[in-house]
């Protein structure tokens, strides 16, 4: 018969680390700090209690691991660091559900699950102190730009290199976590949606399709400073009318897109003053989309807008990329099996894209099959003291991320 999680446990374990990790601002375990080694080594005494072999790989990434009858592996990862001033579940919901998880596979076959099944706590999810997020994922899945990394500096100063040594890991080995990944065989996240999505449909849980494409740019439209009084309306090269325009025209383009979503997040005029017509006007273009070539269309259009509209108004454009990222799709299998968990758990699913990246987007990109399962946030919002879920949504992911787990060991047996 099968074994169930103690959902109860883990609401009260995330209780009792909100106790010593949180102050009246919110969560306070970021990476590399002294909260977040108090944080490991309590996470470390929980797993002390079952049968499993505790390591941590050489990007400081912590891992459990409970050997099965065979060596292929699930594997069920989340962070327990935070960033300053965090919510509650971010990022360690899924580290405790995983603990749950492990504890009621123990329980259900003695020692020898079917196949391998490990937890990990992946380091520097945030990248709240360096500014880079996915640390320890990146470099396990071999993409973390070492020469970008060894560079950074946090505000006081400090190299990322440095920052490592204070807690015993080697910045030029950071890579060779890599071979972690040699036998997964699946990976699964579940995880806080930190969105509005789910609250909206009133529903508590559903499947992740994958994280979104980026496509991050900085438009300038030049065009002439002129006296405010003294330029009749009919010869003014204004730079600002042009960028203006644009602003209701991404809102067409995300909807003719089917998903996607596009933000002008800043906009700078020269020479600023209240008494000029507008000779250069900067904004940025943040666009997001689960789909590659959507993505690329939602680009192309803005930009031959941007030149339509810089054509009308007699002003020059030019483009300049910020960053861009390609999107990460889930696996098809295991985004059916997520969903089929949901709706046995509480009738109801619904499959969305996850717009903030996470450590199953490295994963994925390692070429391991991975999906996330999210739970609804109660105000939308995260990265905030008042994120919050509701306790009856807590205790359903932990039950329908339990079920998705089992189903996902069979899979993996299965395919031999
Ligand atoms: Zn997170």
């Amino acid at each position: 018969m099968r074994a169930l999680p103690d959902a109860q446990r883990t609401i009260a374990e995330l209780k009792e680390l909100r106790s010593f990790t949180a102050d009246e601002n919110g969560a306070q375990r970021v990476a590399f700090t002294r909260k977040w080694v108090e944080t490991r080594a309590w996470l470390r005494r929980k797993l002390d209690a079952l049968p499993v072999e505790i390591h941590t790989d050489a990007a400081g990434n912590l891992w459990a691991t409970l050997h099965g009858e065979s060596d292929k592996e699930l594997i069920i990862g989340g962070h327990m660091d935070s960033v300053p001033n965090g919510g509650w579940l971010d990022g360690c919901l899924n580290v405790l559900a995983g603990l749950e998880i492990l504890r009621r596979i123990h329980s259900q076959y003695a020692d020898k699950p079917p196949v391998t099944v490990r937890l990990v706590d992946w380091a520097d999810e945030e990248g709240a102190r360096f500014g880079k997020s996915l640390f320890g994922s990146s470099a396990c899945s071999g993409n973390l730009d070492l020469n970008e990394a060894r560079g950074l500096v946090d505000r006081d100063g400090i190299h990322l290199p440095e920052a490592l040594r204070e807690v015993g890991i080697d910045f030029e080995r950071v890579k060779e976590s890599g071979q972690e990944l040699k036998h997964a065989a699946a990976y699964l996240e579940l995880h806080i949606e930190q969105g509005p999505v789910l609250l909206d449909l009133d529903l508590p849980l559903g499947a992740v399709l994958g994280t979104f494409g980026v496509e991050r740019h900085a438009i300038t439209f030049h065009g002439q400073a002129a006296h405010s009084g003294s330029t009749p309306m009919n010869r003014r090269k204004d730079a600002f009318l042009a960028a203006a325009k644009m602003s209701p025209e991404i809102y067409r383009i995300a909807e003719r897109s089917h998903g996607g979503v596009c933000t002008i997040g800043s906009c700078t005029t020269k020479p600023g003053i209240v008494t000029s017509v507008v000779e250069e006007c900067r904004i940025t273009l943040d666009q997001r989309h689960l789909d590659g070539p959507a993505l690329a269309k939602m680009f192309q259009e803005a930009k031959s807008a941007s030149e339509t509209f810089a054509r009308e108004g007699n002003v020059q454009v030019s483009w300049e990329r910020l960053w861009q990222i390609d999107p990460r799709p889930f696996h098809d299998e295991l985004i059916a099996m997520c969903d089929e968990a949901i709706r046995e758990t509480c009738g109801k699913s619904h499959r969305l894209p996850s717009g903030p990246l996470h450590d199953a987007a490295e994963v994925a990109r390692a070429g391991v099959p991975a999906v996330m399962m999210f739970v609804q946030s109660l105000h939308g919002i995260s990265h905030n003291k008042i994120e919050d879920t509701r306790e009856e949504h807590l205790e359903l992911c932990v039950r329908a991320f339990d079920k998705l787990a089992e189903m996902t060991m069979r899979w993996i047996k299965a395919k031999g």
